[in-house]
């Protein structure tokens, strides 16, 4: 079992992670309305790893005994409208998301809670990997300038990216 404090820290992180599935889609949406179909893509790819990542903490709380509280889920109307204030946004939003899942080990370190320390470790790594790949796609940004065809270049390139998620996603 956990504890009551470390069950609803984790729903409060489901809902982080199904507002993080909202942003991504609208995002999509936007850059696909704008002409940019692979990086649409992209951001639909994204869109499916966070509904993975809110599906593997319901089966967390599931495991541990606890119950799973879904709260409200709004996105504001997305001001960006460029590719680069598009992915300066992902970046900023994923070095939000690597803050809250440090924060949920700071409890379970303080907790002496080793199941969820050993459960987040994989969530550790991943948020890595999520950063690093926006940090290449602004760097590779940086260097085009305002080359519009290196850009619908790297639009075809990220929409060769596939689902990853393990084959596991309809867990429960
Ligand atoms: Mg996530």
């Amino acid at each position: 079992m956990i504890s009551n404090k470390m069950a609803e820290r984790i729903n409060v992180q489901i809902n982080r992670e199904m507002y993080s599935a909202y942003l991504y889609m609208a995002m999509s949406a936007r850059m696909t309305e704008a002409g940019y179909t692979g990086i649409g893509k992209w951001l639909m790819v994204q869109y499916h790893e966070e509904m993975f990542h809110a599906m593997k903490f319901i089966k967390y709380l599931e495991e541990q005994g606890a119950s799973l509280k879904l709260a409200t889920i709004t996105v504001d109307n997305l001001q960006e409208t460029s590719v680069k204030d598009i992915f300066e946004r992902v970046y900023a939003h994923e070095r939000g998301v690597t803050a809250s899942i440090k924060e949920i080990m700071d409890l379970a370190v303080e907790e002496k809670d080793y199941a969820t320390q050993g459960f987040l470790a994989w969530f550790v790594d991943e948020q890595i990997e999520e950063e690093k790949n926006v940090r290449d796609i602004l760097q590779s940004l940086e260097i085009m300038g305002n080359n519009q065809q290196a850009l619908y270049m790297m639009n075809v390139e990220l929409g060769k990216r596939g689902l990853t998620s393990p084959a596991d996603f309809s867990i429960l």
